[in-house]
Formats: C-alpha cells, structure tokens, sequence
C-alpha cells in the first residue's frame, strides 16, 4: 500500500499452538497444504486471517465438539419446560443462563503496535476497536453481566493472534466477540488530502458485517449469537455491507449466511475458528467511508451499537439452554 499506510502481515500459523481435536487439526492441515503464508497487502481484515485465496471454499461439514460450556448447554435440544418438568439426580436440570456468571471476552481488534487498517482521516482501526469495545464492556456490566472481559493484545499481527486465541480459552468465555472496523480492498481506495496530509478514502461502501466460522468447534451457537447481533444492529436502523458478495471483493469475498441481516462465513478467521467457544466477529461499520468514519467517530453511533450487542446478549443468555446441577 503506499505510503503513510499501514502494512500488516496476514498467514497462516502452520505452528499454531493452541491444542484442538484431532479432527480440526486434520482440517487445518489440509488448509494448510494449499495456503501458503503470505504478506497482506493491507492491515485491514486480514490481519486476523491466512490469506486464503479460497476462504470461501472451505469446507462446510465441520465435525463439531462442544467444549464451551455454553456448547454443552446448547446441546440440549429439548426446551426449557420439558426439562424442568423432568427432574431427577443424573439428569440435567435447564436454567436460564445466569449474567452474572456470563462471561462475554470482548476482543479488540489488531494491537497498539499492528492497528489494522487505517480510516479516512489516517486515524488507526485499533483506536475506534478500543474505543467501542470499552463502550461496549461498560453497557454489558451495566446491564448485569459483570464478567463481561475487555481482551487487549498487544504485538505484531501474527503472534497476537496466538496470544489472543489463548487468552480467550483461558478465560472459559462463554462467548467471544471480536470488535473491527471495516475498510476495503486497496484496489478500490481513492486519493484525497486531509488536514495537509494525502490520505484514501472510498466512499463506495457502508454498513456493519458481522462473521461467523463454518470451522468454529461450536458454529451453530456462533450463528445463533451472530444472528442475534445481526438482527439487533438492523433494528437500530443500521444497514448491513452487502459488497462481500460481489467479484469486485476479490479474495475477500465471502459466503453471506443471512441475507436478512448481514451474518457472513468467513471460515478461516483464526480468531473465529479456533476459539474454543462460540466465536462472532463484529465489523462495526466502515471508516474508510469519510461519512461513516464520522458516525462512528461518535459518542451516539457508538451508544447505539453497545446498546444493540447489549441486547443480543441479554437475549441469547436467555434463550440458550442451559445444563443445571445434576
Ligand atoms: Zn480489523
């Protein structure tokens, strides 16, 4: 990218540390064979990612393991009232899920040190990540999930994703929510001057985006939070970005899941598929866009989104089964 912009590697941890079954870590290395480690053109997205030219072609059958406790919890396909009504020592008793022992880790995006892709008016990705993912951590314990935990990685691109992957196991997160903003391809960026300074913007595009992992251990909870923060970003009048689908995104096209509410595959996101819990990465608007760089600039847009990702957790804490004592 040219000058003044940051550069940001982007691959495939071959090494990747964090210990999985042994069906992912067939999967990931038969990812692996045909995905070479590459350097990203931008910091943007792919900062969390290998650079796969066939992202969107991964496979869709995943065998899944449940590991997270809400994954255990959501096995459980009969409804709340039945179990209640069935009680017995050995057997599983559902309760609603309790905020306060809900655990949500609030990841931010990219690092103090590898910010991610770089807005219109040159302010850094990690600054607006921060910022929103704070909001966010206050509206939630605010809201009554005091275990709600803000997760800051610091370090170049590739490591932190290691470490932020781990930190986050660690943590036995019920869910995991990484917080971005959107940008573009650099083939569609434009030039412009800004305070003196030449500077990219396009305006082309706008909207939130919200992505899953088809290789999350736990995708069917995934799906179900996304879908929840999808649906609740749509109800407060916001529009999701609808140019992941289209040839002009290149290898940075992806499979849209819902196109009701902007729930996207993006399978190969490390953070989202080897998170060992239900993992939802939440791109929360573009600023690249020099109108929406400003929404999001602000106390408003930013109450707005907390206040949505707020009530998709309250809702899916109380909507997902969950296993009691025996
Ligand atoms: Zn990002």
């Amino acid at each position: 990218m040219s000058s003044g912009r940051k550069f940001a590697k982007a691959g495939f941890a071959a090494g990747f540390a964090v210990r999985r079954r042994r069906c992912t870590i067939i999967a990931a290395m038969a990812v692996s064979v045909f995905l070479p480690i590459e350097v990203s053109e931008a910091g943007w997205l792919s900062d969390l990612l290998q650079n796969s030219p066939k992202h969107g072609k991964s496979p869709t059958h995943v065998t899944s393991r449940k590991p997270a406790t809400l994954a255990k919890r959501a096995a459980s396909p009969k409804p709340r009232t039945a179990k209640l009504a069935a009680p017995g020592p050995a057997k599983p008793v559902a309760t609603k899920c309790d905020p306060s022992k809900f655990r949500l880790v609030l990841d931010v995006g990219h690092t103090a040190a590898s910010e991610g892709a770089t807005s219109a008016r040159n302010v850094a990705e990690f600054v607006f990540n921060l910022r929103l993912a704070q909001r966010i951590e206050e509206t939630l314990k605010a809201d009554g999930f005091p275990e709600t935990r803000l997760l800051v990685t610091e370090g170049k691109a590739r490591p932190s994703l290691v470490k932020r992957v781990a930190a986050a196991n660690e943590l036995h997160a019920d869910i995991f929510l990484s917080i971005h903003h959107d940008s573009v391809p650099n083939s569609l960026l434009e030039n412009w001057e800004f305070e003196g300074k030449k500077s990219h913007f396009s305006d082309r595009f706008s909207g939130y985006s919200v992505f899953v992992s088809r290789n999350n251990p736990d995708f069917k909870t995934s799906l179900a939070f996304a879908e929840l923060v999808a649906k609740e970003m749509k109800a407060q009048g916001l529009q999701y970005a609808q140019q992941y689908t289209q040839a002009i995104m290149g290898r940075y096209q992806h499979p849209l899941l819902n196109k009701e509410t902007g729930v996207y595959s993006y399978d190969q996101l490390i953070v989202l598929r080897s998170t060992r819990m239900p993992a939802v990465l939440l791109e929360a608007g573009s600023i690249i866009n020099r109108d929406e760089e400003l929404r999001m600039d602000s106390p408003e847009r930013q109450g707005i989104i907390s206040n949505a990702v707020a009530r998709a957790v309250r809702e899916f804490c109380d909507t997902q089964p969950v296993l009691g004592p025996p």
